[in-house]
């Protein structure tokens, strides 16, 4: 894959969103394609953790009674069940030495598609002066919109891998792109559909 580099800059960090087995092909909510995006993250991750930018990796964590489920009345199949093999991480995602991991999605009441929802990233990342996200990961038109929208209102610059995310139906990633659009994030490259 003929990749660019990332101009990454001082006060960036990386959000690499839900990029677990279970979301791959073969998995129990599997994104068409969800693994294809696997070699160009992994290329940014590397360059990120070489350049020093900080890494996080979330993962979607549910108790087994999760009111996203459809057995609980939600909208998706069981998915990322706590323990399960299906929570790991794709074996193919490069995990940086500099990883930081962010659980999600264990409530009993709701679900959390942010990575931001009540997680304390944000106050983790004003902490550390972080001004600027790049994110991608799985899936584009569910936790991958909600997570970019949420660090756009935590008054971070937010910047769509536009070739690292893949979403559950193609309708739902051009409404995710307009909505991302819209609220001010930038799509990169800025011609990637
Ligand atoms: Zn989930």
């Amino acid at each position: 894959m003929n990749q660019e580099k990332i101009p990454f800059k001082k006060n960036d960090a990386l959000i690499i969103v839900d990029v677990q087995k279970d979301f791959c092909p073969g998995g129990a909510l599997a994104i068409p394609e969800g693994d294809i995006i696997i070699p160009y993250l992994n290329n940014c991750i590397q360059q990120a953790e070489t350049e020093q930018i900080p890494v996080y990796y979330s993962r979607d964590f549910h108790p087994v009674v999760h009111p996203s489920f459809e057995s609980q009345g939600g909208p998706w199949p069981a998915h990322c069940v706590q323990d399960t093999d299906g929570t790991k991480f794709h074996p193919d995602l490069y995990i940086a030495d500099n990883a930081v991991f962010v659980t999600k999605g264990v409530r009993f009441d709701q679900d959390q598609n942010s990575v931001f929802d009540q997680t304390g990233l944000k106050y983790h990342l004003e902490s550390a002066g972080v001004q600027r996200v790049w994110i991608g990961g799985l899936a584009m038109d569910v936790c991958v919109v909600d997570t970019v929208l949420d660090a756009l209102a935590s008054n971070l610059q937010a910047i769509l891998l536009g070739e690292g995310t893949k979403p559950v139906t193609e309708q739902g990633g051009q409404s995710a792109l307009e909505k991302m659009s819209n609220s001010g994030a930038v799509i990169y490259p800025t011609d990637s559909k």
